[in-house]
């Protein structure tokens, strides 16, 4: 439960000769040092005091609306922020009513996001900030993770490590270790990533962004050598490495895959102790040490009526004064200078009646194209950690972390500790597999779990250790949510150029100012939260802009250097 020191120390240790420098989401596609720019004294930037307490809309309650409106407030804005359901989004932990851990604290679920990689560094910064604590996460074959069992075509493997496993699951990683090494340039992009060497992560990545924006996953790896079996393909599809298996991204851009791979997205994650939701939380509740303008011990909680943000919004237009005026479900018109909106962004088309004109008519055409990953959870709440018995017979524990071709496809076992109650995330699917599940509840979607899991640990009796309901979501079914996270197609990278580098306005119109796009389906990374913080430090920096601000020399932000870390343009025509 240590805290990961920042990447710059992490630097000056390898410049003094004793470390590698720590894999960081920097880049490939816009390197930007955000940990370092939030670790720096000289703080994000100021406003002109006339500006001071100046109100801005923030929609969306998520970590990046959340984030947004901290930094924002702190500036000595007044951030406004709108929320449809509850603070947090996907950052969403769920409690089990009446079921406590061995320290009492209730049994929590995490519908959203429930493992960070210490690649997350600005991330980590305001997991930091708040106090709050991490631990492994038990990915399969984690050094964390009692035993991992797969099980393929009714066959099921037994494993502490990879070495435990049959000879062709090793033949698997080493086709992926090559295939990303012939295909990819992945060690010499690592250490790029690494050193941050700007240089030479823009030549490598821009040569590969122009080959390979038209490549699915799957052609990808159909392409090299090292995959020429489909044996070999299938296997890495049903299992992958770190995560777990990686079929259903298969249709997906390979950019999306090698942006996870290349900064270690997919490996040593760590869980957020008591609940991810607790980020938001704490960040709302949290009076800054140094805030501009705003009285000591404010808060966005003692900014809002009643500590809670607005109910959501329904309606974005420009008025007749050039303002931004957001509806929301209260019937309440406000008009702000600036708004930034982190809520998914098909929500313009679908339950926002947004102004056209509020932004240029390509990024329509993005946001339009914007492709969602589906995804269901299940989570049931367990008297105590079963699953590290050791059956007398075989030597092995109970129950492991289960990778399967089944309807579950990844099972995870969730200790508290030997004696306490434990939760199981008996199943987590994403698109297809994810829609399987749609049509049933919670209770059809237990039987068939269980039902599926019998048929690998038959001696195994789960249902008798269950002692609550059972919790479920399928985020493409949640009213304010379009599917879990997006996940660019072929073709997507110019779309997701456009989205990402809407914050640097000073090229647009006047009417098409003050609306800044930020969150997961702004980032590069989509479905890692990191993504989420740095387009909301980005967002802040275009309003900080918006409003005549500017940030230290010292310390410069995003929008100062984006030409010389600006994202590769690939010709439109
Ligand atoms: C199943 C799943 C697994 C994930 N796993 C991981 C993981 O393991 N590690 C990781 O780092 N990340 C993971 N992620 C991604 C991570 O959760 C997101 O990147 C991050 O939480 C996104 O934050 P956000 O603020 O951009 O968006 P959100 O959290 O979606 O916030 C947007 C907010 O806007 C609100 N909203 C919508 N419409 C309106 C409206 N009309 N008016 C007002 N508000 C509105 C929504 O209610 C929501 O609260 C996962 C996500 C999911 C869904």
């Amino acid at each position: 439960m240590t805290s990961v020191p920042t990447a710059a120390h992490e630097r000056q240790r390898l410049a003094d000769g004793q470390a590698d420098p720590p894999l960081t989401m920097f880049g490939p596609d816009f390197p930007y040092a955000y940990d370092d720019f939030l670790a720096h004294p000289a703080g994000l930037g100021s406003v002109p005091p006339t500006q001071h307490g100046t109100e801005v809309a923030v929609i969306g309650g998520g970590l990046s609306g959340v984030i947004s409106a901290y930094e924002l407030m702190k500036m000595g804005l007044r951030p406004v922020v709108y929320e449809a359901d509850r603070i947090g989004g996907r950052l969403r932990t769920v409690t089990f009513d009446d079921c406590a851990t061995e320290g009492g604290a209730p049994l929590t679920a995490e519908m959203g996001a429930m493992r960070f990689p210490p690649s997350s560094t600005a991330l980590r910064h305001y997991i930091d900030l708040v106090g709050l604590e991490t631990r492994p996460f038990p990915n399969p074959l984690a050094p964390a993770t009692p035993s991992t069992v797969v099980d393929l075509k009714g066959e099921s493997h037994y494993a502490r490590t990879l070495d435990d496993l049959p000879e062709v699951y090793r033949e698997v990683m080493r086709a992926w270790n090559t295939c990303l090494e012939e295909g990819a340039h992945f060690s010499d992009m690592q250490r790029a990533i690494r050193e941050r060497d700007v240089t030479a992560i823009r030549r490598i990545w821009s040569r590969l962004v122009e080959r390979l924006d038209n490549q699915t996953f799957y052609g990808f790896l159909c392409d090299s050598p090292a995959f020429g079996s489909f044996r070999h393909r299938e296997i890495f599809g049903q299992v992958g490495f770190g995560t777990g298996g990686w079929d259903t991204d298969f249709p997906n851009s390979i950019l999306e895959i090698l942006r996870v791979v290349y900064t270690g997205a997919d490996d040593d994650h760590r869980a957020i102790v008591g609940g991810s939701r607790q980020l938001p939380l704490r960040l709302w509740d949290r009076a800054p040490g140094k805030a501009v303008h705003w009285p000591h011990g404010t808060s966005l909680a003692t900014l809002h009526v009643g500590g809670e943000p607005r109910s959501a919004v329904t309606r974005l237009r420009r008025t007749a004064d050039g303002r931004i005026a957001v509806t929301d479900t209260t019937g309440e018109e406000r008009a702000y200078r600036a708004a930034v909106f982190t809520a998914q962004s098909w929500m313009l088309l679908s339950k926002i009646e947004c102004d056209e004109a509020l932004l240029p008519v390509d990024h329509w055409t993005a946001v339009e194209r914007t492709h969602y990953m589906a995804s269901s959870k299940l989570f049931v709440p367990v008297d105590r950690p079963f699953w590290l018995d050791v059956d007398e017979a075989t030597g092995r524990q109970k129950m492991s972390m289960t990778l399967t071709d089944r309807m579950t496809r990844g099972t995870y076992l969730l200790d508290e500790g030997p004696n306490a109650p434990a939760t199981i995330c008996l199943s987590y699917t994403w698109c297809d597999d994810s829609l399987k599940w749609l049509p049933l509840e919670a209770g059809e979607r237990l039987e068939v779990m269980l039902r599926s899991l019998s048929q690998i640990y038959p001696e195994v009796d789960v249902r008798q250790h269950i002692i609550g309901d059972p919790v479920t979501v399928s985020w493409e079914n949640e009213p304010y949510f379009m599917g879990a996270f997006k996940a660019n197609l072929p073709g997507h990278y110019r779309y997701q150029r456009r989205l990402f580098t809407h914050f640097m306005q000073d090229r647009l119109p006047d009417e098409q100012r003050g609306l800044f796009l930020a969150g997961d389906d702004i980032s590069w990374t989509a479905g890692w939260a990191e993504g989420a913080v740095q387009t909301a430090l980005n967002a802040v920096w275009g309003v900080m802009r918006h409003f005549g601000g500017a940030t230290d020399a010292a310390n410069p932000g995003p929008g100062d250097v984006f030409d010389s870390v600006a994202p590769v343009e690939l010709p439109e025509d």
